[in-house]
């Protein structure tokens, strides 16, 4: 995000969006490309554990090295894992959404790539995969196919018409796949970027701040930026300018324009910005730019209930099954969820299982009676988890 004046005048900035919109399909403009690094947020989730290595730090650094790289890429914002925060109203419908996992399992000798898609995919979320799956190929690891399966997050996403896949890259616990991934990490973005036709950024320009959970370089030193949590709405018919500081003098640039109605997350604030209609305070817009709070709405929901943590000593957990391959939890989740337990999600240990809680609970006999209900449909390993 560290945009030098340079680079981007408001007109150059403008043609790019106009460009970048007519390569999309009819009724998708301002739509966006944006990758979901999986597992992280907090508490963080490390995902799974192999050759030394974090899943989700690994997810996260791809990701941001693709945006770092290629023009037009949105991510998700890094504090969250979109497993368990389900703002599902970042996205819209006509977003390309790629969420970014490596794979596991307990055998190391397992290896490959993998691309999914939900069985609700849009055509043009499966043709997405495929594309992506046959660079990943190309790269080298064993080819494993495109799959279907209902992973939470791409399903939701599907069915807001909102065109999602997943890759499992390739396998953290495979030293093969892992040593191939770790001299390929710009092949992986590329593989990424031209699914997606992102354009690759001006050799010659600083490449913006990767990450944006960093302290952008949007701001001078004579603005306060603090951390900040809040979800905004657009409420201006002409749309919104995001720009590269908190300010609306010629010392801030224009970066994109949000239309009226779209909404978005801000992770900080700055009070002292410039001064628009008496107001002089600026929110954080997903990490990329300032846009002047005179022009939002208020949306920050109230905060989720603490079902599952911190952990409390006290609450009695009923689980279903301990896996290493988050997959197989998966699959899991989605049986137990179509038996009527909407809750139920998957709690990733720090010994690197995965497993399904269905409820937790401050009484055990609550706990046990849920327990027995479980087992009497058929899953037979549930337990309870002090
Ligand atoms: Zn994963």
């Amino acid at each position: 995000m560290a945009l030098r004046a340079t680079i981007c005048d408001l007109k150059s900035c403008i043609v790019a969006l106009f460009i970048a919109n007519f390569s999309n399909k009819k009724g998708e403009n301002m739509s966006r490309t944006i990758l979901v690094a999986g597992h992280g947020g907090n508490p963080f989730d490390p995902g799974a554990i192999g050759n030394g290595r974090r899943e989700a730090d690994v997810n996260r650094d791809i990701a941001n090295r693709v945006a770092r790289d290629y023009e037009g890429v949105t991510l998700y914002p890094q504090n969250r894992n979109l497993f368990v925060s389900r703002d599902w109203g970042f996205f819209q419908a006509g977003d390309r959404v790629c969420e970014i996992h490596l794979n596991a399992f307990g055998d190391t000798s397992a290896n490959g790539t993998e691309t999914f898609t939900s069985t609700n995919a849009t055509a043009t979320a499966r043709s997405q995969a495929s594309a992506l799956h046959n660079r990943l190929v190309g790269i080298g690891w064993r080819n494993r196919g495109t799959k279907v399966a209902n992973f939470q997050n791409i399903n939701v996403l599907s069915g807001r018409g909102v065109h999602a896949i997943l890759t499992e890259i390739c396998f953290i616990t495979n030293a093969n796949d892992m040593a191939l991934y770790n001299r390929s990490l710009d092949a992986v973005a590329r593989a990424i970027a031209e699914t997606y036709g992102l354009r690759r950024r001006n050799a010659t320009s600083p490449a913006p701040q990767p990450t944006p959970v960093s302290p952008p370089a949007t701001s001078t030193p004579s603005f306060n930026v603090e951390p900040f949590s809040g979800r905004f709405r657009v409420n201006s018919s002409s749309g919104l300018n995001v720009r590269t500081n908190p300010t609306a003098a010629s010392t801030s640039t224009v970066i994109e324009t949000l239309p009226n109605g779209r909404e978005f997350n801000a992770t900080k604030v700055v009070r002292n910005g410039g001064n628009v209609n008496g107001n002089t305070i600026w929110y954080e817009v997903n990490g990329r730019g300032w846009v002047t709070a005179t022009l939002v709405t208020n949306i920050t929901p109230p905060p989720p209930p603490q079902v599952i943590t911190p952990p409390s000593p006290r609450l009695f957990r009923v689980q279903v099954g301990a896996f290493g391959v988050r997959n197989n939890a998966e699959n899991l989740r989605v049986r137990i969820v179509k038996a009527g337990f909407s809750d139920t999600f998957i709690a990733t240990g720090s010994d690197g299982l995965h497993r399904v809680q269905v409820g937790a609970f401050s009484i055990r006999a609550n706990a046990e009676a849920l327990r027995t209900r479980l087992i009497n449909l058929g899953f037979r390993d549930a337990f309870v988890n002090q």
